[in-house]
């Protein structure tokens, strides 16, 4: 991709009222822009960010037998009375039409897959089965102000799980939470990622929510020494007990919520009453989990957790772009470098804008690409290319024939 021809255009100050890390470099990149409160355009290059990590999460929810499909996000009134939602969940978005039929906007997706599986299993030799969804969230939060890490619209995976009985959802949570583990490594955030015990709700003992440390955290956190679990401050008593391993000494962090995973139950199942037969003939109803991840929020999280002064140092499995190549007034070789790159299957954004040098390196480090390479009548002189990595100081020159070699 030409930098030329990006609609969006990096920008040198954050904009005013964005106070938050992620937001000021995601914005002043050309990542997102902000509709208003809490409502993001996911621009071009932000878009290639969370295509990435949507990519990634497919791959680890397929593999624990996660079926993609996509539900609607506008939903009937009925479905959310008959959870009792539609008046306990304050920050449920209501839309009322000209007819005054009224409807709520999803903030997540129970009282639609609830219904749905209704129509679907009818025998205990359907399941267990887990089904999946990327898709657009509403929700009232009244304080939206972290940028992009609590929006009142936004990106969430939904995975939700179905079973005939208790210790089939148990087995099953278990791999989940393996699978949100290699999510959050694969997302270049397993030192700083805990599982945290959190509040169950009226259904289950507890819920576990995969917290990151930073300090733009609006949670804090307990992570015991001994073991490295975590507690979320909501449920820790007076003197806490580690539940993992009965430890009684804890760090106290901020983090983000990445993740939650949770134990419905029958909570939503009883409602629809999904009832299946189990293997003797007698009816059952089932049990289920949910577990989500807000793509957007990690989006967010990768930057608080990945960046320096000047911006953003995206891990590589999640860049927008594998190269940044940068010519100072040799468009012809850098061309033609660009061109080789492209055949080798890497992503080059290639900086061939009619700016200055100063502002072609700062930029550079604002969107954060982890190799930039640099083509210039000095570094043609010393024999090729000069190639270095975001996160490191210096660089150094190789030949053109190297470059894609040393990156690879
Ligand atoms: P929080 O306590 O931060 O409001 P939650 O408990 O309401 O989160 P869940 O309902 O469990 O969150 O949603 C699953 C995941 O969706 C969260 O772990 C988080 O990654 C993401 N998420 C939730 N609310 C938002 C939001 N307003 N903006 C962006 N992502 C969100
Ligand atoms: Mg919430």
């Amino acid at each position: 991709m030409k930098q030329s021809q990006f609609f969006s255009k990096t920008q040198k100050n954050a904009p005013a009222g964005e106070v938050s890390v992620n937001a000021q470099f995601l914005t002043r990149g050309g990542f997102v822009d902000k509709l208003m409160a809490g409502v993001y355009t996911i621009l071009p290059l932000g878009l290639r960010v969370m295509k990435k990590i949507e990519q990634i999460i497919r791959e680890e929810i397929d593999a624990i037998g996660g079926q993609e499909f996509e539900m609607p996000a506008l939903h009937p009134k009925e479905n959310w009375e008959k959870t009792g939602r539609w008046s306990k969940m304050d920050d449920l978005y209501k839309v009322k039409d000209a007819s005054g039929r009224e409807f709520a906007l999803g903030p997540t997706h129970e009282e639609v897959i609830a219904p749905l599986m209704k129509k679907f299993v009818s025998s205990y030799k359907d399941l267990p089965f887990a089904a999946y969804q990327f898709q657009t969230k509403f929700r009232m939060e009244l304080r939206a102000k972290s940028g992009i890490l609590r929006g009142r619209e936004f990106l969430m995976k939904d995975l939700y799980s179905f079973h005939i009985a208790e210790k089939d959802l148990d087995a099953y949570y278990e791999k989940a939470k393996k699978a949100y583990f290699k999510i959050f490594e694969r997302a270049g955030l397993k030192e700083k990622t805990y599982l945290a015990f959190a509040s169950g709700g009226s259904f289950s003992k507890y819920s576990h929510e995969f917290q990151t440390v930073t300090a733009a955290g609006e949670d804090t956190i307990y992570i015991c020494e001994k073991c490295q679990n975590a507690v979320n401050k909501e449920i820790k008593s007076e003197t806490p007990v580690c539940p993992v391993c009965g430890g009684k000494k804890f760090k106290e962090e901020k983090a983000i919520e990445v993740g939650n995973i949770f134990k419905l139950m029958d909570k939503f199942t009883k409602p629809f009453d999904l009832k299946v037969m189990d293997a003797d003939g007698k009816e059952k109803m089932l049990v289920m989990g949910c577990y989500g991840i807000g793509l957007s929020r990690l989006m967010g999280t990768i930057v608080e957790v990945h960046h320096d002064e000047k911006g953003i140092i995206w891990p590589e499995s999640v860049a927008p772009f594998g190269v940044h190549l940068i010519s100072l007034g040799k468009d012809k070789e850098a061309e033609e470098i660009y061109k080789n790159l492209l055949a080798k299957n890497i992503e080059v954004l290639f900086d061939d804008r009619d700016v200055s040098a100063g502002e072609k390196f700062a930029d550079a480090d604002l969107i954060g690409i982890p190799w930039r390479v640099l083509v210039s009548e000095k570094s043609l002189a010393a024999g090729g290319v000069e190639v270095k990595k975001r996160k490191e100081k210096t660089g150094k020159v190789v030949s053109k024939k190297e470059i894609a070699d040393l990156i690879h």
